[in-house]
Parts: C-alpha cells; structure tokens; sequence
C-alpha cells in the first residue's frame, strides 16, 4: 500500500481523487496547509501531495525526508512553492504540468470580457432592478493589441484565443517556441505597445515582481493587467499606485503575492488584515478571483489521474515521471528520459 498525507485539500479534491484512487493508494486528507507547523503530520506516510499555498522550505523538506518521506507530489503545474533544491537527491518532487492549459486560458478571458464590457457592474446593476447603462461603456478586443509573458503551455492557448478575437498578438518569453502565432518581441517592446498585458510564466527568484513601478512606466497608459499566473509576479504595492495613478486602467487577478492566507477560505464576516489586498478590492477597475482558473471538471480530473500515476509509476515502478529537477533549466524536459534523475 502507497500511503499518501494530501494536505490543503477541499471537497473538490476529495470527491476527484476518491474517484480515480486505486486500491494500491490510501489517501489520508489535511485540510490544513503543509508548512513547518503542520509537517509533523506527515510522519510515516510514503508520499505528501501538495497545493500551490503549501511551503516545502528547506527546513519542511529536511522534516519530510527524515520522516521517510519520498516523494512530493504537486497537484499544480508551479512549483515556486517547494525548495526544490533542498529537495535534490533526498525526494523526489513531481508536479501535473499540463491538467488542462485551456481552463487557465479560458479564466483569464472570462476576467478580461469581464473587466472592459463591465460584467461584473452589469450583473449586481439587474439583480436590483437597475436597468441604466450609464458609466457601462466598454470597448471592442477586435483589433487591440494584447502582449503574452510567457507562451508555454497557457501562453499558447491564451493566444489563439486572442488569435480569434482578431486582436494583433505580441509575445515575449525567456524561451520561444516555434509555432506561436504571435509576434516575439524584447519586454520592452511588449510593455509600450500592448493594451493589454496577461501574464503566463512561472515565477522565479529572477522574475519576481517583474511588474513593479519601473514596468509599470514603460507600459500604454490605461493598460488592462491580467494575472493568472502567480501573485509574486506582481508587486501589488506598485499595482495599487499605478492604479491610482490612472497609469493602469484595471487589472484582474485570480493570483496574488499573499494569497496564502486569503484565497480558498471564506472570509466574509473577518476583518481583512491585508491593506493592500483590501484597496484593490475598493477599486472599481479591479477583478480579484481567488485562484480559480485551474477549476474546472476537466482540470481537476486530469490532476487527480496524473498525481496519482505519477505516485505510483514511483513506487511501483521506479519511474521519475514528471519530476520538477532544479538541475534542468526546463524543467519538465529531463522527467521521462531520465530514470534516476540527473
Ligand atoms: P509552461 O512551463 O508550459 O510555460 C511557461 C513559459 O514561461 C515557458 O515558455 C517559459 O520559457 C516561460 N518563462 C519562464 N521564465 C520566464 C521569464 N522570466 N520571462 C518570460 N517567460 C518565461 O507553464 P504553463 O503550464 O503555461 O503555466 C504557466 C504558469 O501558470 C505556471 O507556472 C503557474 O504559475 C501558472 N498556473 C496558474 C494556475 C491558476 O489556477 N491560476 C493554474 C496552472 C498554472
């Protein structure tokens, strides 16, 4: 039996993985997060399987591997939140990388329809009978020109989306791949010409807040930010001023830096501790969702079906199948040729 401590679960998780678990995999589920608090849980189990808001620092992992632990494995595509390094040679981190790029694509079109033909106004405006279209001017995305960070897998379905709305494309990426319809152009070029900015890249230590105040100034005033990416992407403080500065024209989120403590609970009733999450949410041009993107039937099938396969051809097997190695730049292109890991 291949016993697995799943932490940060939520109803949604249970009901998808008891529905592809096999017999072979005993799943026990945390509500809590996986932090140096909680890590103690994870004693005697095989295997620990992660959310985006658990931390796996050095000293968690060193926890993790002496109590046994051998894998994790991350029910998400990013992996910013485990030390992978920390990780090497003691656990073997595996992640689902591809569960359905369109459910990501798709949400940050939703938030950006959304946002510049004013849904969410309209939406509360008719539920009290409000039948006025005053201040409800949007405008067309046919023939604006949207720039894409980042154009692996959500990148790319998010472009031929734009592709289909007629938009011109701009993209930029640390990496280009061929077959992108869009044009590549340097950051630069990206932030001064685009109305709209979506973001689609990991983060790392060397993108971190790489929408910050001096970005911020190089791009089209009244540009629309879209973020279905990760919150550190973005320095929110700078958010808010570019914001109020009339600079950014409306941003929408489903990620933010310190949504650890905020998203997937409810938290109506609290006082919000967060200042600068609780501005955003004064402003009218802003569209916050709390990490919602991923959630769709399809997506939390194939994450359920692909952690678990990943569990097991690891213990059953001895295969390393979609291992996040920090020793390979692109990291999802050593898992299958490699069986012991670099
Ligand atoms: P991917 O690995 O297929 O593509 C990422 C792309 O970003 C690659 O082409 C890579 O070359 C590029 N890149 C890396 N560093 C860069 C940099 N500094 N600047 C520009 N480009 C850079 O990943 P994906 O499946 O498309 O996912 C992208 C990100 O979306 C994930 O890392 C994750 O953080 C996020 N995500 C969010 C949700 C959600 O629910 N909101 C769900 C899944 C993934």
């Amino acid at each position: 039996m291949i016993r697995v401590a799943m932490f940060d679960t939520k109803s949604y998780d249970e009901d998808s993985f008891r529905k592809n678990c096999p017999d072979e995999v005993e799943i026990t589920y945390f509500p809590v997060k996986l932090n140096k608090d909680s890590v103690i849980l994870a004693n005697g189990f095989d295997a620990v399987c992660t959310f985006v808001n658990d931390t796996v620092d050095e000293e968690v992992a060193n926890k993790l591997y002496d109590y046994g632990v051998k894998m994790i494995a991350l029910r998400c595509a990013g992996f910013d939140s485990i030390d992978v390094k920390a990780c090497y040679e003691k656990i073997c981190v595996v992640r689902v990388p591809a569960y359905s790029p369109e459910a990501i694509a798709e949400h940050a079109i939703a938030l950006l329809m959304t946002s510049v033909r004013r849904i969410h106004k309209a939406y509360n405006r008719t539920k009290e009978f409000n039948f006025s279209l005053n201040n409800l001017v949007g405008f067309n995305l046919y023939g604006k020109t949207v720039g894409v960070i980042g154009t692996g897998k959500i990148g790319k379905a998010f472009i031929n989306i734009c592709n289909g709305f007629g938009m011109r494309v701009l993209a930029y990426d640390k990496f280009p791949s061929e077959g992108i319809k869009a044009e590549y152009v340097s950051l630069d070029e990206l932030l001064a010409q685009s109305d709209i900015i979506s973001l689609h890249c990991p983060l790392t230590d060397e993108n971190t807040h790489m929408i910050n105040n001096g970005t911020i100034a190089k791009m089209k005033k009244g540009v629309i930010i879209l973020n279905t990416s990760r919150g550190g992407l973005i320095n929110a403080n700078d958010l808010v001023d570019g914001i109020k500065s009339r600079q950014i024209g409306a941003a929408c989120m489903d990620v933010y830096e310190e949504e650890g403590d905020l998203f997937f609970n409810d938290k109506s009733g609290h006082i919000l501790d967060d200042d600068v999450m609780a501005r955003l949410l004064t402003m009218p041009n802003v569209i916050v969702t709390s990490h919602q993107a991923f959630l769709t039937e399809e997506a939390l099938d194939n994450i359920s079906s692909t952690t678990i396969d990943n569990i097991v051809r690891f213990f059953k097997y001895g295969e390393r199948s979609n291992e996040v190695c920090y020793r390979c730049e692109k990291y999802d292109e050593c898992s299958s040729k490699r069986v012991k890991g670099c």
